[in-house]
């Protein structure tokens, strides 16, 4: 008699599960296929939504595309090409490092790839479903990749009926897309919502972004922010105090390009403009930390919105001397320490 249950899960059933991890909703899938664009180089993304993601995620990059082979393996779990050693964890520069996403994408979603190499004279197209490959052929292609990801968690249904009404899955892709889009204004992103165009953000400089994204009215409100040290690095504006708002929207930290939220670095700047505001209410700003990768750790959540950092009251401390500088150069703030 064998008493031995103990056995490993096949790769689709542990993709499944893992899945559940990196993708919750159709925004995740959003903000893994055009982080993905982001590091394979591209300069314009394409993002296609029907139904709020539910039946349609499509994005198309001018990247740099993917051999027959890298497309094939690129569906694997742990499957990258942007880390090799231990030691490149402390030093990414990438948004992806786990190779997770696209197969939990495959386990939970019908996944169609097509990818080329601008040396190459025909790309790869590739169709999966429930992480298996059902075609992989040839096929004429521009340079980059497209990848659609048709009717999520259509083997799931009990998270697929977990999602939410069109409206609150739309407003979570609306946020990932705005937060690319913020923290990449050197690309062009379009965004086309049930084949209507809904957004043209012509790439620029961030400022033309910050307006492109949140209205002209804006561009009067700007606050310049701007400090260099030899251990970080602050740019981004701050807003005037007519852009502060009482619900907590306008409120964007990036660090080495990635979005995060931080109650604690939210605390500096509410510091800064200290007696500014009045109650309750919350000033708007988009502001860009360069830290050096060692210092810091993306490695803490799949999701990586929350990351851990050294010298936590050091960058607590310049931020908020940093926008109070700014505020006083723009005079809306008496400033002791201005520059001449
Ligand atoms: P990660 O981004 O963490 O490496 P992913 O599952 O998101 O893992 O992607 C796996 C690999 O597939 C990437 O490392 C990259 O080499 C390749 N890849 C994915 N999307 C693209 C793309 N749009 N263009 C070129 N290569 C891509
Ligand atoms: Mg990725």
């Amino acid at each position: 008699m064998t008493d031995n249950l103990v056995q490993l899960l096949p790769d689709a059933i542990a993709n499944q599960i893992a899945a559940g991890e990196v993708i919750q909703r159709p925004a995740s899938v959003v903000k893994e296929i055009v982080e993905n664009a982001i590091d394979a180089g591209a300069s314009e993304i394409e993002l296609t939504i029907k139904d709020s993601g539910k039946t349609l995620i499509q994005v198309r990059d001018n990247g740099c595309g993917m051999s027959e082979t890298d497309a094939r393996m690129s569906l694997e779990r742990h499957a990258t090409s942007k880390l090799r050693t231990a030691d490149d964890l402390f030093a990414l520069r990438t948004m992806g490092f786990r190779g997770e996403a696209l197969a939990s994408i495959v386990a939970i979603a019908q996944l169609e790839m097509k990818t080329r190499r601008a040396p190459d004279d025909l790309g790869t197209r590739i169709l999966v479903e429930g992480s298996e490959v059902k075609i992989q052929e040839p096929v004429a292609a521009a340079p980059g990749t497209t990848i659609a990801v048709r009717n999520l968690f259509y083997n799931v249904p009990a998270r697929r009926n977990f999602l939410k009404s069109d409206s609150v899955e739309l407003r979570h892709i609306r946020d990932e897309f705005i937060r690319i889009a913020l923290a990449h204004p050197e690309v062009r992103f379009d965004l086309y919502l049930n084949d209507r165009l809904d957004q043209a953000l012509p790439a620029g400089r961030l400022r033309q972004r910050v307006v492109q994204v949140f209205g002209r009215k804006y561009d009067e409100m700007l606050v310049p922010i701007q400090e260099d040290t030899d251990v970080l690095s602050i740019t981004g504006f701050v807003g005037k105090p007519e852009a502060a708002r009482k619900s907590k929207v306008g409120q964007f930290f990036f660090i080495n390009n990635r979005f995060i939220k931080s109650s604690y670095l939210h605390h500096a700047v509410m510091g800064a403009f200290d007696d500014l505001l009045g109650k309750e209410t919350h000033p708007f700003y988009v502001i860009y930390l360069e830290i050096d990768p060692a210092r810091i750790d993306v490695n803490v959540h799949p999701t990586k919105q929350e990351i851990k950092f050294e010298d936590e009251r050091l960058i607590y401390n310049y931020l908020k001397a940093t926008i109070r500088q700014g505020l006083g150069r723009a005079s809306i703030m008496p400033s002791i320490d201005f520059e001449t």
